[in-house]
């Protein structure tokens, strides 16, 4: 209604792949649609954002559906949300409630390619958990020595990491990602180029879970790192948000 007018641009969006689901045009709806938790709607309430933004729109409902996805949406349009709404959602109930469907170990990771940018992203869940008691660990030295000790370590909920943090872990420690569901790669541009790429494969291949999700998202995706992508997803979806409507 004409209270609610657009808080950010409104972008031209195109979603491909088989069996897009309709986008969501008001955070409601994922609670109408997916019974997405009253705790993340009042969360979202206290960021006074009033309506999605169109890769929001678009990609909450198809990380819902457990889809795998490329996202391609300009910067400042709202990524991380579109990535930390669904996966807190998939979630559900924190590890150390012990709910027989959570398994042991942690069950999502989201990799940037910067300490600073994993950081911020850390930042942005703990605001969208407030109110629950799920572990989200900004992965550093300091964290990765703690989680050798197992009960720290299978409380986990998510975990927050450059892909080099991780790697190290993986062969330092006895960190295990077999119970990993979610696979965000943030600014997978970086993500999926030469530099981070065999580092991001080692971490795909120790996510041995069956049906894991994988997303990646990005302001642009060059041709040869859209390959890459797409050959490591899963019959994904493809959404891009254009700059302007035209
Ligand atoms: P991107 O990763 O696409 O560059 P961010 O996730 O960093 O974008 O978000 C950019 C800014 O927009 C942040 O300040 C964020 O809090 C804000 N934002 C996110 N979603 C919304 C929304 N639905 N309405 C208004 N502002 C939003
Ligand atoms: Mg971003």
């Amino acid at each position: 209604d004409a209270d609610d007018g657009p808080p950010m641009p409104r972008h031209k969006v195109t979603a491909k792949g088989l069996n897009v689901p309709p986008p969501a045009e008001k955070f409601e709806d994922l609670k109408t649609r997916y019974d997405l938790s009253s705790l993340i709607l009042t969360n979202l309430g206290e960021y006074g954002y009033t309506r999605p933004t169109g890769i929001q729109a678009h990609g909450i409902p198809i990380l819902l559906e457990s889809r795998d996805l490329a996202a391609i949406s300009p910067t400042g349009t709202g990524k991380t949300l579109s990535y930390l709404i669904p996966v807190m959602a998939a979630l559900g109930a924190p590890i150390a409630s012990a709910n027989s469907q959570n398994g042991t170990g942690v069950r999502a990771i989201i990799l940037a390619p910067t300490r600073e940018l994993a950081h911020q992203i850390h930042n942005e869940c703990l605001k969208l958990a407030q109110g629950r008691k799920w572990r989200i660990v900004l992965f550093s030295k300091a964290t990765a020595a703690t989680l050798a000790d197992k009960s720290v370590r299978d409380k986990v909920d998510i975990i927050i990491s450059t892909p080099l943090r991780l790697v190290m872990s993986l062969q330092s420690s006895k960190l295990e990602l077999n119970n990993v569901r979610h696979l965000i790669l943030d600014e997978a541009d970086r993500m999926l180029d030469s530099e981070f790429l065999p580092q991001v494969e080692e971490i795909v291949a120790a996510c041995s879970r069956e049906g894991l999700q994988k997303a990646v998202f990005s302001a642009t995706l060059p041709a040869g790192v859209e390959r890459v992508a797409m050959g490591m997803l899963n019959n994904p979806i493809r959404v891009v948000v254009g700059l302007k409507d035209t």
